[in-house]
């Protein structure tokens, strides 16, 4: 499973708020959250890559999350580097999608 960097994702799911429907579960690339007691919840924070997929999908409006680029370009990176999710915002870096 791919990793991101660890208990940074944006990633919030409103118990209140939820219905059960499972439509976040469906479209999470990643299997981030599951469903307990008909609640959805977070099952593995940092395999989110923050895409907006679950959030985008949710009828009640019960996810919140920061979607972007930044996220799934560092992962991708990592990936191709075999070192940590970078999106070369860091020092030095020119990239403003941690801005
Ligand atoms: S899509 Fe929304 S309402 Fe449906 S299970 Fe997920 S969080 Fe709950
Ligand atoms: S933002 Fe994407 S990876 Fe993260 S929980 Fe939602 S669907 Fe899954």
């Amino acid at each position: 499973m791919m990793r991101y960097l660890k208990g940074i994702s944006t990633l919030k799911i409103d118990p209140e708020g939820c219905t059960g429907c499972g439509f976040c579960l469906d479209v999470c690339p990643h299997e981030v959250i599951a469903l307990k007691g008909k609640k959805a919840e977070v099952r593995d924070l940092d395999a989110c890559m923050e895409c907006g997929a679950c959030a985008g999908n949710c009828p009640a409006g019960a996810i919140a999350v920061q979607a972007g680029v930044g996220c799934a370009n560092a992962i991708i990176n990592g990936m191709i580097t075999g070192g940590p999710p970078d999106c070369g915002c860091g020092e030095g870096g020119k990239s403003s999608c941690c801005s």
